[in-house]
């Protein structure tokens, strides 16, 4: 009798997981299978300080470690017109941007960047540049420490689309740091966007961009759209004629999820 009662304890509390399980179609592992594969190890970097950029986790590859620009091209052709200095680089006005000889799709990147110190000019025209993934879709870099603009064109935001969650802005000279996850647009075979790109963007380790989903590429004042672009495209910081600094530039690839 007491094992009846038992068996029906245990049915009462396993039914319900097993009838309401969220899972989506059939299991590829069991729960807590010993068999799954575990995730490879990597040796997590450090954080950065004012005085000292940070490590990068072990298998992220270091676009720009303060020392030269080897990994970088000028968007107009050849090498990089930017000054490396004391272990960051800084933009040359009217130079061109720059931008990563390889090309990434979906990814993790991590930027560190300062705006002129002591700040010239107001609004857009103070401490702007920018970092593009896949050299279009635009996080907005800009002095925004005391300084109004338009909300989707301050700092962390996806320029012309969707403000920061918040301005978790530091004053001009200090770094500043932005984590960016991004996962590219699939486009279907007539060109057309079949999933539309999505940023996650962590401003100074504050959430600013909490999995947006993009309208298209970065455009100034017009509707911006999709168009089809390749699976892999360089990563550019966008010269905007003012000295913005950056440092301790990485990327980890990210493994895209099977279709
Ligand atoms: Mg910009």
């Amino acid at each position: 009798m007491k094992s009846i009662r038992l068996i029906a304890l245990v049915a009462l509390l396993l039914g319900p997981a097993i009838v309401f399980s969220q899972h989506i179609g059939p299991r590829k592992w069991p729960i807590h299978d010993e068999g799954r594969p575990v995730p490879k190890v990597i040796t997590p970097g450090t954080e950065s300080s004012q005085d000292q950029p940070g490590t990068p986790p072990s298998d992220a590859i270091v676009l720009f470690d303060g020392k030269d620009l080897s990994k970088w091209a000028s968007d107009k052709g050849g090498e990089p017109m930017w000054k490396v200095d004391n272990g960051y680089v800084q933009i040359v006005s009217g130079k061109g941007g720059i931008q990563t000889k390889e090309g990434y799709g979906d990814c993790q990147l991590h930027v560190e960047w300062a705006s002129p110190n002591p700040p010239e000019a107001d609004g857009q025209d103070r401490g702007n540049s920018g970092v593009y993934l896949m050299a279009r879709y635009e996080v907005q870099v800009m002095d925004g420490f005391d300084n109004k603009t338009y909300a989707d064109g301050q700092a962390a935001a996806i320029y012309g689309q969707n403000p920061p969650l918040v301005n978790a802005c530091r004053p001009p000279g200090q770094w500043q740091t932005y984590d960016i996850i991004f996962h590219r647009p699939h486009f279907g075979a007539d060109g057309k966007v079949e999933k539309r790109a999505t940023i996650t963007v962590f401003h100074n380790g504050v959430l600013a961009q909490d999995n947006y989903e993009l309208e298209g590429g970065t455009v100034h004042k017009v509707e911006p759209k999709y168009e089809k672009h390749p699976d892999k495209a360089p990563v550019a910081l966008q010269e905007h004629g003012h000295p913005v600094r950056f440092r301790n530039i990485w990327i980890r690839p990210l493994e895209e999820a099977a279709k």
